[in-house]
């Protein structure tokens, strides 16, 4: 196992290890052995490669924090052995998962990359075998003795992306990610081109690994629309012992100026309630005070989400949560990037 680099394959589930159930049809998780088996291409890598399984591999809808310290765990207890990380998981809720770890896994200097496919690897047209094998030697890639990523990454359909800063935008095409916010850190064609700019740095003094494994999930995420009535607000922001809530708002953070919506947001954050102001777009960003149906959002201090995506803010909040972070310092410490997550 000397020279060559150490992989470790996580397997969580999702379609690229998935077979039809012949009886209904539906696509459901079969075990890691047979995965690897359907890639034989995998044995002329080379780096030494070894899986581990959650034991009943999951659809990645029912994925839930639970699962993300399982990984994390997985990720701790193999830190030291192994070189770099390529996580196999479904695409639906990916970037929550990736965006999740990204936090967690604080001071990370090897990659961890997520990667999974629109088709089950043993279908003829599969987008499995590339995402898989690009990602293994994306988590393998070294230059002067050092990993070339030191962070999250979510690779799909060609392109590397910093996970947290990536959503989920097709289930049909294969390019089923889009980081509208944030430029693709590696890509693949006859070359693997990576962006060295756009890479997080190795910071210079730090003391390791930190895994956090305690999330909160008293998190909620309202939506705004035309027509979102009082009762709906209000119940949302009256949820019991609710901590944060991330509120996706139009544009650049604008929001409808009627004195009932803006009083019910002042009282629930009276109340102590953390609402974060998130776009509701895919891309661009939060700027609160541009427009007049921002002023008073400005006014009333909401956290500014900034350009961070849905996924990462909700992950973020749970993170945040989970250090026991004062009252007081949750804003700041929420519009600081902490992984890349935002400007
Ligand atoms: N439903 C699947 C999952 O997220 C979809 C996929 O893997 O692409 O687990």
């Amino acid at each position: 196992m000397k020279n060559k680099t150490n992989i470790l394959l996580i397997y969580t589930g999702g379609t690229i290890g998935m077979v039809k159930d012949y009886k209904t049809g539906a696509l459901k998780a079969f075990d890691f052995d047979e995965l690897v088996k359907n890639i034989p291409e995998l044995k002329q890598l080379d780096c030494n490669l070894k899986g581990v399984s959650f034991e009943d591999p999951i659809d990645s809808s029912n994925m839930n924090p639970s699962y993300w310290i399982k990984i994390a765990s997985m990720i701790e207890e193999n830190y030291q052995n192994y070189d770099g990380f390529v996580v196999l998981h479904g695409s639906d809720t990916m970037s929550y998962s990736a965006s999740a770890l990204s936090f967690m896994l604080e001071n990370l200097e090897k990659p961890v990359i997520f990667t999974g496919s629109q088709l089950p690897i043993g279908d003829l047209r599969t987008d499995a075998k590339e995402n898989l094998i690009t990602s293994i030697e994306i988590a393998a890639l070294r230059e002067n003795g050092e990993p070339v990523v030191k962070e999250v990454g979510l690779y799909f359909e060609y392109k590397l992306y910093r996970a947290n800063r990536t959503t989920k935008i097709n289930a049909e095409h294969f390019e089923a990610f889009a980081s509208l916010n944030y430029p693709p850190l590696i890509e693949s064609g006859v070359h693997l081109k990576v962006h060295y700019n756009y890479l997080l740095k190795k910071k210079s003094k730090t003391k390791g690994l930190q895994v956090h494994k305690t999330l909160d999930d008293r998190v909620a995420i309202l939506t705004l629309f035309p027509g979102l009535n009082k009762n709906v607000l209000r119940s949302t922001l009256n949820i019991p012992d609710l901590k944060a809530l991330i509120l996706e708002t139009y544009g650049a953070g604008n929001a409808p100026m009627d004195d009932w919506f803006l009083n019910e947001l002042k009282i629930a954050k009276e109340k102590g309630l953390h609402i974060i102001n998130v776009t509701q777009c895919s891309g661009g960003s939060v700027f609160m005070g541009h427009y007049e149906t921002s002023e008073k959002l400005k006014e009333m201090q909401l956290v500014n989400g900034k350009d961070i995506t849905t996924e990462a803010a909700v992950t973020k909040a749970m993170y945040l949560l989970g250090t026991r972070v004062a009252d007081k310092l949750f804003k700041t410490i929420f519009e600081t990037s902490l992984r890349g997550e935002m400007v």
